[in-house]
């Protein structure tokens, strides 16, 4: 018999007779952590813990690390383990139900898992507790995940045997010589998988199943149309049930739900999905967006420029948009034999304006700025309300500099970005850098040497200004880094708004120059930067944020007037009317309702202030004034009313005490 010698971590270590499974040689070395552990790394190498070191490792050392529960890989393992007794209760209860794939999602906030699927007839809703009713008896009985390795050809045999054809698919594509495939002992589940998933049903205890939603084969609409199953896992049911009160306080500020009920915007079948019809009350909100937005930009030295929808196709190939970019633009469209592209991004036109000119290093940097409608082809599947829609306005700029000013403008942008998301009522960020990184998974244009220069200008800028950030690896746009902003909203999630990008191609694409202090031609570098990101998702993050209570200035409905009897209908008008005149938005009811109701009424509308008039204030020129969320403030004149709330518009106070 062979002797392996088994470490622990960087701790203790031991030799041990092989063949042994690490679960076996984990006890020997640390009860406690073998009886916590879901999984491990040998050498670095994720397995179950049912993996046999033996002869690969004989006679040499192996490093042993436990994936432990409260770790983000215990979280991966424990999120895909439940994803495959989801499906095994699916077909113990569905036979004939093809399945699909089956990963964690550990970055979503609204799921934890899915699995997708194609039931015989297909599901509903009403079918969600009777599986999950399923994985609980399975769960219970304690089965054993196996994994067992075979030959592609057999992998193949065993699924087309199966009635698998996706899964076949799957491995025709993926698979190498030999086939890892798992087994939840006693249950007629077969998964082909890489593992490791945990050694048993009994570590899965605090799991939920959430939604249904239809999902295609491949994320391709040509293909086969699948049902996808949502839930999510936690460690402890204690965890399980604070996450659960987050998503039910996150649903009562759903701004789909908010949307309707508020009359802000609506987003219709019979117009196409993911296209915004933005209502007048959220065409309110609105324009103090862009009311803020514009004077800032004013004062930063921006021009506001205006740019059609479309250009010619010839366009979006210079800029390499088609090459690099095409999944997401819409078909070209054709005339008298011209192709035209409707956009996906506003920088070509940008660039266009730069070009109609020669320009000297003196009249840099050079900032368009333009509120740009764009649009893009986001499969169905995808939408989500106004957080992810195919037509959206951009507060988008382009800023062409010198290489002598780049770090200073990106400097700009980000303080930009803190004072516009600080003036909307978000204090908390969360700045990540995004490079190309070392192993890059997408197409990149341009050279290392630019790459590292984008990347230390970006670096520099926010280390001059002493910002933290985190580095994600390959996540960079197609034409440089960037440095993108997240902002915390009231009950804690992070929003993707603000981005700043560092740009070389664009330049070089289009042969862009300025004529430099020493009389010959230079290329100038561009930043792209939008700070609300878009109108229609800042707009969702916003009505979230404040579940719909805006505060005084970006209220669509600042001032209800309620005229308790008829008889002071003529006064309420004539109250309305001046505070109208003042410049505020206002709206009188005056239907036949108890004061109670309208009342009620404005509180569900969440008017900031509502003015209760009766017999009283109208002898006396006055105004009882009601605040939405402290009830009565007592009764004033109206002038007094007016300045309180021209000073609490004017400073944009972001609550009415
Ligand atoms: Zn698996
Ligand atoms: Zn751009």
């Amino acid at each position: 018999m062979s002797e392996i010698n088994v470490q622990l971590n960087d701790g203790v270590a031991a030799q041990m007779p092989g063949p042994i499974t690490v679960g076996e040689a984990l006890k020997k070395l640390d009860r406690d952590a073998a009886k916590q552990a879901l999984a491990a790394r040998v050498n670095g190498r994720e397995v179950d813990l049912a993996f046999t070191l033996g002869d690969e490792q004989n006679g040499g050392s192996v490093r042993i690390e436990p994936v432990l529960p409260e770790t983000l890989e215990g979280l991966d393992v424990l999120r895909h383990s439940t994803a495959h007794l989801l499906a095994a209760a699916v077909l113990d209860l569905f036979p004939g139900t093809k399945l699909g794939i089956g990963p964690a999602l550990l970055e979503d906030p609204r799921y934890g898992f899915f699995y997708d699927v194609i039931t015989p007839n297909a599901l509903t809703e009403a079918d969600l507790p009777v599986i999950e009713k399923r994985m609980r008896q399975i769960a219970s009985r304690n089965l054993a995940y196996r994994r067992d390795e075979i030959t592609k050809a057999e992998a193949m045999r065993l699924f087309q045997e199966r009635d698998e054809p996706l899964k076949c698919e799957l491995i025709d594509e993926k698979a190498g010589e030999t086939v890892s495939v798992y087994y939840i002992d006693n249950s007629p589940f077969i998964d082909f998988c890489l593992g490791p998933h945990v050694p048993n049903t009994n570590k899965l205890r605090a799991f939920k199943l959430l939604s249904l939603a239809g999902a295609y084969w491949k994320g391709d609409a040509a293909l086969p149309q699948m049902q996808r199953i949502y839930g999510t896992a936690f460690f402890t049911q204690e965890q399980l049930d604070a996450w659960l009160k987050q998503r039910e306080e996150a649903e009562k500020r759903d701004h789909r739900r908010l949307g309707r009920e508020l009359d802000l915007f609506s987003i219709q079948e019979a117009y196409g999905q993911g296209l915004v019809l933005w209502h007048p009350r959220g065409g309110a909100i609105r324009r103090e967006m862009e009311d803020y937005l514009r004077g800032q930009l004013a004062q930063r030295g921006y021009g506001l420029v205006f740019t059609p929808h479309i250009a010619k196709r010839e366009l979006w190939q210079t800029s390499g948009h088609e090459q690099n970019y095409a999944d997401v633009m819409f078909s070209p469209m054709e005339l008298e034999g011209t192709e035209f592209r409707i956009k996906p991004m506003n920088c070509p036109f940008h660039i266009g304006i730069y070009k109609s000119a020669q320009h000297s290093y003196r009249e840099l940097p050079l900032r368009y700025a333009e509120l740009g409608t764009c649009y893009r082809a986001e499969l169905s599947g995808t939408l989500h309300g106004l957080m992810r829609v195919r037509g959206f306005t951009q507060d988008d700029a382009h800023i062409f500099c010198t290489p002598e000013t780049v770090r200073d403008e990106i400097v700009d942008c980000v303080n930009f970005a803190f004072a516009l998301l600080g003036a909307f009522g978000f204090e908390k960020f969360k700045i990540e850098l995004s490079v190309r990184g070392v192993n890059t998974s997408k197409k990149y244009l341009g050279s290392d040497e630019q790459w590292k220069r984008g990347e230390d200008a970006l670096v520099e800028a926010m280390e001059s200004q002493g910002l933290a950030y985190e580095r994600m690896e390959d996540e960079a746009a197609f034409y440089g880094p960037k440095i993108d902003i997240k902002v915390e909203d009231a009950i804690g999630r992070l929003w993707q708004l603000t981005t700043v990008q560092f740009d070389f191609n664009l330049p070089e694409l289009f042969e862009l120059e300025y004529i430099g202090e020493d009389n010959k031609p230079h290329r100038p570098i561009m930043i792209h930067r939008a700070l609300f990101g878009s109108m229609e998702r800042f707009f969702g993050v916003l009505i979230e944020h404040y579940a719909g209570a805006f505060p005084m200035w970006l209220a669509p409905l600042q001032v209800a007037v309620l005229p308790i009897t008829d008889r002071v209908n003529e006064y309420a008008d004539k109250v309305a009317a001046e505070l109208r005149g003042a410049g505020f938005r206002v709206e009188t009811n005056l239907k036949s309702e108890k004061i109670g109701a309208k009342i009620r009424d404005s509180q569900m509308q969440k008017v900031p202030f509502m003015l209760v008039l009766g017999d009283r204030e109208m002898e006396q020129g006055n105004v009882a004034v009601r605040e939405r969320a402290k009830g009565d403030v007592g009764v004033m004149s109206i002038e007094e009313f007016k300045t309180m709330a021209r000073r609490l518009v004017d400073s944009r106070a972001l609550s009415n005490m």
